[in-house]
């Protein structure tokens, strides 16, 4: 069967979870897809790298914060009226418009006031109260309900938070997201070089790889690594990717001040999460709010590495405590030492734990089953 023509839209063209979705639909979709960004950035250039045509469509980023509420939404509708007007022209050629983030949603369901296009929404967010302002929950979930064919949830409790906000139960559907094993298979020359480089071979690495971003909780790891022995070492892998610079300069001073300036290592974006992560001894993830999917969790889990993460939203789907992972409660850095402790001395139950959840990750998380599953999804609308 004939692949239908989709028009991708997301307001960013960095690179974070969503984006890396995005980016393994689009390649799937190749020619038969435009990917729009409100935003240029990486993104574009890797999209190019797999034969997937991008534009930019918009000349300034959208000024609407999460936070924000829906009358400081609204005054940037002069950014917002040239964008829709791109998209109603761009999705003449194609057969559905899909929106991968919260402002793609905004900008696509007026568009498809105007074009008649399908619209599918992938909701990457949990839409709460604790990650949005109620004026922009409600506009997301009025524009759903009123303009999508079909919501796309990356977990339960997304789906869940969706349907508490209003939205509407018949739309939703939860696919969890798939990656690619190739990409995640460790390489013990890779991990030996890179411990080598970083000065890291006689120590226990304790990985941690998000944007940072307050919500993402690194202070959390990092006052637990004062209660954590001095051979226990931990990398911060990810940079501040949405105007959070101040939380990495309150970072940079908490290290200082906790004396950990030999212990705790920022090593800012990196394009080798794989390898890096098979690098070290365990991952930690450390959000303060509930996340929605971390990808970083099933990538840990792929890697066969021991994971400890925090109990909540999607991470208690993906997770399953003392079977194929760790979740302890959120903010509690003396509870993720001990955990830090245990893992240091019992590597022996922690690389069985580690392995069963390479294998529930492995069955769960496959790539080409998701490219399948929205396939499916898709073409039911059309
Ligand atoms: N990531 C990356 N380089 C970095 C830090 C993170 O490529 O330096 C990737 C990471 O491997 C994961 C994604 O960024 O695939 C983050 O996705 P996640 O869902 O965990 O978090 P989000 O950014 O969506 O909140």
């Amino acid at each position: 069967m004939a692949l239908m023509k989709i028009l991708f839209l997301d307001q960013t063209g960095k690179i974070a979870g969503a984006e890396l979705v995005l980016f393994d639909l689009a390649r799937f979709y190749g020619q038969n897809c435009l990917v729009g960004l409100f935003e240029d950035g990486p993104l574009r250039q890797r999209l190019i790298d797999q034969g997937v045509p991008v534009k930019v469509l918009a000349q300034q980023p959208l000024q609407v914060r999460k936070t924000a509420s829906l009358l400081q939404g609204m005054a940037s509708l002069g950014q917002l009226l040239p964008l829709i007007q791109r998209v109603v022209q761009l999705s003449r050629d194609y057969d559905l418009v899909y929106a991968n983030t919260l402002k793609a949603i905004v900008v696509a369901s007026i568009a498809s006031l105007f074009s008649r296009k399908p619209l599918v929404i992938h909701l990457h967010d949990i839409l709460s109260d604790q990650h949005f302002s109620p004026a922009n929950r409600r506009l997301v979930v009025s524009l759903a309900n009123q303009f999508a064919s079909q919501v796309i949830a990356v977990s339960e409790a997304t789906s869940k938070a969706f349907i508490a906000a209003g939205g509407n139960p018949s739309l939703v559907q939860v696919v969890y997201n798939g990656f690619d094993p190739a990409v995640y298979q460790a390489e013990d020359a890779d991990r030996e070089r890179l411990r080598k480089a970083l000065v890291l071979e006689d120590r226990f690495v304790v990985g941690h790889f998000s944007r940072l971003s307050p919500w993402k909780g690194q202070h959390v790891l990092i006052d637990a690594m004062a209660q954590c022995p001095d051979h226990v070492v931990a990398l911060l892998v990810g940079d501040a990717l949405f105007g959070e610079q101040d939380y990495q300069v309150q970072l940079r001073w908490q290290v200082a001040e906790c004396g950990l300036q030999d212990r705790v290592h920022f090593l800012g974006f990196r394009d080798d999460v794989p390898q890096l992560m098979s690098a070290c001894d365990l991952v930690t993830h450390t959000s303060i709010l509930p996340e929605p999917a971390s990808r970083v969790l099933v990538e840990s889990l792929l890697l066969g590495k021991p994971l400890v993460t925090v109990q909540g939203g999607g991470s208690d789907e993906l997770v399953l405590h003392g079977e194929t992972g760790w979740l302890i409660p959120s903010s509690d850095p003396q509870r993720l030492a001990e955990m830090i402790q245990y893992c240091v001395e019992t590597p022996d139950q922690m690389q069985s734990v580690a392995q069963q959840g390479k294998r529930d990750a492995t069955d769960r998380f496959n790539l080409s089953n998701f490219q399948q599953n929205i396939q499916q999804i898709l073409q039911q609308i059309y």
